[in-house]
């Protein structure tokens, strides 16, 4: 995402890029796609409300020039009043802007060691592989941490329609546009809240993966209390 978006705003001041991408011959656990701009992460680039933060950066986003933020607005799936995409045409659209771009080179190989020959931007995201990690972690002084908790996906099949319903959050349709919402509400009684969480905390649990179990605070100062 990041490196995409560096990329299309330097080649737009007429400079030329070249672009390191370690896939398809390599990629993290999280990646999947062989396109750019993969969003590993939730598809939801949350609220477009100008009066939230995150609706109010997107506005900004969109002022200055950002190539990405447009495109996310260009393909939008219905989401109520945030702002979602569908993870595969998104990256599709992204890829095809990046390859149709004549002042960009991509080159696809992994990096490991940083040549600062002419000026870089280092874009490897929260999963920068190989040895590449250990040159960053020892130029940021051993302080390179990421945390993050993957999100369960209920599947649409596993619902019962008869005591669902359509709607959107805090009753806001995005222009209203969408008659009847864009998210599954699924409504528990008091009983049905109580028997949904007994069953969620003593449900069997995902074992953690090697990749899951990585101490990202390790060599962390201890916070002062
Ligand atoms: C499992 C998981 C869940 C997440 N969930 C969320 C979420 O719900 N919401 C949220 O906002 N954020 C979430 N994040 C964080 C999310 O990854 C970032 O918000 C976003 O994807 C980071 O974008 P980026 O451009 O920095 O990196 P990326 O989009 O990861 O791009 C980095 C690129 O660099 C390439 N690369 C890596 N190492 C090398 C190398 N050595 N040489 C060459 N190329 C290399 C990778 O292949 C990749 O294409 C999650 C992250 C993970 C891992």
């Amino acid at each position: 995402l990041a490196g995409c978006e560096a990329a299309l705003q330097v080649a737009s001041k007429n400079i030329p890029v070249t672009l390191y991408e370690q896939k398809p011959a390599n990629r993290s656990k999280a990646h999947r796609l062989d396109t750019f701009a993969e969003l590993v992460c939730s598809n939801s680039l949350k609220s477009l409300d100008r009066l939230t933060a995150s609706g109010l950066l997107k506005q900004e986003l969109l002022t200055l020039g950002c190539k990405l933020i447009q495109i996310a607005f260009d393909i939008k799936i219905p989401s109520g009043s945030a702002l979602s995409v569908d993870r595969k045409v998104f990256s599709a659209k992204v890829t095809d802007l990046i390859k149709s771009n004549s002042l960009i080179t991509v080159i696809n190989q992994r990096i490991g060691e940083l040549n600062f020959d002419c000026p870089t931007i280092i874009a490897t995201g929260p999963l920068t592989d190989g040895k590449l990690y250990q040159t960053l972690w020892d130029m940021c002084g051993q302080y390179l941490n990421f945390f993050d908790a993957v999100s369960p996906i209920v599947s649409k099949e596993s619902l019962d329609f008869d005591h669902c319903f359509l709607a959107d959050r805090y009753d806001k349709t995005e222009d209203n546009k969408i008659e009847n919402g864009s998210y599954i509400n699924c409504p528990l009684s008091k009983d049905e809240y109580f028997e949904f969480y007994n069953q969620l905390i003593n449900a069997r649990q995902v074992a953690f993966k090697e990749w899951d179990n990585i101490n990202y605070f390790e060599g962390c100062m201890p916070i002062e209390a």
